[in-house]
């Protein structure tokens, strides 16, 4: 019920738009395919991801010969639903510590302002609530901000952090962290790492050395990568998904502010643009709001 009610407004807005987009008609024609795709393209699921979703529905036409427009939400759901599956997405039901790593190691990446730090707190208090042993490494040290908003998480959820100077080496911090999460006996560890995009050689190099150091205490780790995107922001969540994926290995995505939208469909188009699984929704600034990702009440509330 919380996620029906931190995605209304994507449901409102994608629902109304799909109803007005058939209004009047009892058949799928292509006047009702070209309003589907533009009622796509505006709720942000992206040309290409909306281009596959109307082609497997003009497939459908074509098989069955004759399409009623109430049929159209059942068959929208079930290629929605498919496209999420394809890339794994939605497939966690509950915060569960992936894999048997010990300690697992997290590396958070992403443009300052998605909400990477509350992320980064929400998901440590879920660990921690299910009986885990956290430990933060405050690896972003461009910004002293981004030290203590991640330093208040950690007080918030009463759990360690390793920290340095701002300034100081990232990958320096990240080593410190991984030691002590051995010395801890931690079960998880999560890596916050610089959110800036404009200089791409910069980050690159970044990201890589704060992967190399840390294999040196833990010779796979990071286990996950987990990219931070705003949802409210359309096309820059797309273009940001873009450039981190050729600035590192992004194995999940978490996708924030789906509370405040009426562009949830981006989930579905970085789901199925880049192959990577979305594992976990924002829905709040609150240490509660965020959900594992389920394609099922993700579909479910975008049409009911
Ligand atoms: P960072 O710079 O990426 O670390 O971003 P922060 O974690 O500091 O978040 C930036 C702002 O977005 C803060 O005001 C957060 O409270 C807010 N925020 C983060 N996640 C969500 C979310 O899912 N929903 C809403 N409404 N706000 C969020």
């Amino acid at each position: 019920e919380t996620l029906d009610k931190g995605l209304e407004k994507s449901k409102d807005s994608f629902f109304s738009k799909l109803s007005k987009a058939v209004a009047g008609k009892s058949k799928v024609d292509d006047d009702v395919l070209d309003n589907l795709e533009e009622v796509l393209v505006t709720s942000d699921v992206g040309v290409e991801t909306t281009l596959k979703i109307i082609e497997r529905i003009e497939e459908r036409v074509a098989k069955d010969k004759y399409l009623g427009t109430s049929e159209l939400n059942v068959i929208l759901r079930e290629e929605i639903a498919n496209l999420l599956a394809e890339n794994n997405s939605g497939e966690e039901t509950e915060f569960v510590v992936p894999g048997n790593k010990k300690p697992y190691v997290l590396m958070v990446v992403g443009v300052n302002g998605v909400g990477k730090t509350t992320t980064i707190g929400k998901l440590a208090y879920q660990f921690k609530k299910s009986g885990k042993k956290v430990v933060l490494g405050a690896a972003d040290t461009f910004r002293a901000a981004a030290i203590d908003q991640l330093q208040i998480w950690a007080d918030r959820v009463d759990i360690p952090i390793v920290k340095q100077q701002m300034g100081s080496d990232p990958a320096s911090v990240a080593f410190d962290t991984l030691k002590s999460a051995v010395t801890m006996d931690a079960d998880v560890v999560i890596i916050d790492t610089a959110g800036r995009l404009h200089n791409k050689v910069n980050l690159m190099n970044e990201l890589s050395k704060v992967k190399r150091v840390m294999q040196k205490v833990i010779p796979d780790a990071p286990h996950d990568v987990l990219l931070v995107l705003d949802g409210s922001t359309g096309q820059n969540a797309f273009e940001q998904a873009k450039q981190f994926t050729k600035a590192t290995e992004v194995t999940s995505l978490a996708v924030t502010k789906l509370d405040g939208t009426a562009k949830g469909g981006v989930v579905i188009g970085i789901s199925d643009q880049f192959k990577i699984p979305v594992r976990y929704i924002g829905v709040g600034e609150g240490i509660e709001d965020l959900q594992v990702f389920n394609k099922f009440e993700f579909v479910d509330s975008f049409f009911k």
